[in-house]
């Protein structure tokens, strides 16, 4: 086996069945992660907390986004996949962490900001927290890369001035700053052709949808706003529907709806069907590997508790020397 260039950690809240836009953005990328470094993936349950519709079937959709990324291709004999509540020396790491987070640092971050916006009824103490949640379990594993995108660069920013914080007033350096690696994460739009796609827009096209289901949902999507009438010519360069052509279809059908969308050759009920049956032959692998995977839960269960187990090896290691250098009687 080739020398791996060190440890990647990631997480994302357990948010049931996912979509193209978590797939292109976010799994894509954790699957070709696996061939350069020790990577450990984490479905975030107690993030999901914090927020009111994200702690409901926490177990289901546990299952249903294990199922998507073993299907999508993380290989678990590989890379280390797990439920982050299934170690919970990662609460008592951030117990250690909040005692060296200034209070004022927590609540000028932007994500914060946008929260309290967000959710003003309910801008509860694990809100403030997160940022040290999440730092706690980047650090726990004393991961060497984070991969983010540009939104998250704040979090991992404060988590390497944590580490500093930590170690400084411990004299200690069992706590190792990440790097983060920017990756240029695709902005997926909806169905609606205008916001980035997302479950709680219903403007997504979910990965493990029935070929059927992924044709209707497509039949919907928005195309040129200005291309009314069949015999309208359009514009690609703004439609949402060419946009997916370009990553689910041929290079050749690509140019060709380029070229028949601008002089009103194709219609954009063709196209879209088109574009529908692409992504069902793209998808195709997926949905059967996912099918068996989904054949067998009782043996995700154990892909993830058999996660959780090396995880928590790492995890009380690095805590032996954290409390070791806090001076824990
Ligand atoms: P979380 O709160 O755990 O980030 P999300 O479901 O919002 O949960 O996102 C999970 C991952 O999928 C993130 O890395 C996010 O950037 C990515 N993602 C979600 N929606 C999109 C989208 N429309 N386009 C690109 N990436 C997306």
């Amino acid at each position: 086996m080739t020398e791996k260039k060190g440890r990647v950690f990631s997480g994302a809240r357990p948010t049931g069945r996912q979509h193209l836009g978590n797939y292109l953005g976010a799994i894509q990328n954790y699957v070709a992660l696996q061939k350069e470094y020790d990577c450990v993936y984490c479905i975030v349950d107690i993030h999901a907390l914090t927020t009111v519709e994200t702690t409901r079937n926490l177990k289901g959709n546990t299952m249903e986004m294990a199922l998507d990324w073993l299907a999508a291709g993380i290989d678990p004999k590989d890379s280390i996949m797990f439920v982050q509540s299934h170690v919970p020396q990662v609460m008592e790491l951030h117990t250690m962490l909040s005692m060296v987070t200034p209070w004022g640092k927590l609540i000028e971050l932007p994500t914060f900001k946008e929260k309290i916006k967000q959710q003003p009824k309910n801008i509860n103490y694990g809100l403030v927290g997160y940022p040290v949640l999440m730092s706690a379990d980047i650090l726990l594993y004393k991961t060497d890369v984070v991969p983010v995108g540009v939104d998250q660069a704040p979090h991992i920013e404060f988590a390497r001035e944590t580490v500093r914080s930590f170690n400084y007033r411990y004299q200690t350096d069992v706590l190792i700053e990440p790097q983060m690696k920017i990756t240029r994460i695709p902005k997926v739009i909806g169905t609606d052709g205008k916001q980035k796609m997302s479950k709680s827009l219903n403007n997504h096209i979910e990965l493990a949808s029935t070929p059927e289901e992924t044709q209707k949902r497509v039949m919907t999507m928005k195309t040129d706003p200005q291309r009314l009438r069949r015999n309208d010519p359009g514009d690609p360069d703004v439609c949402n529907v060419y946009s997916l052509h370009k990553i689910f279809s041929g290079e050749e059908e690509v140019a060709m709806i380029n070229s028949e969308c601008r002089s009103a050759g194709i219609g954009c009920v063709d196209c879209k069907k088109r574009l529908a049956a692409n992504m069902n032959v793209s998808l195709a692998g997926f949905r059967e590997r996912r099918a068996e995977f989904a054949r067998h839960e009782n043996d995700v269960w154990d892909i993830l508790h058999d996660g959780a187990a090396r995880a928590r090896t790492i995890a009380e290691q690095t805590m032996v020397e954290v409390r070791q250098a806090i001076g824990l009687p």
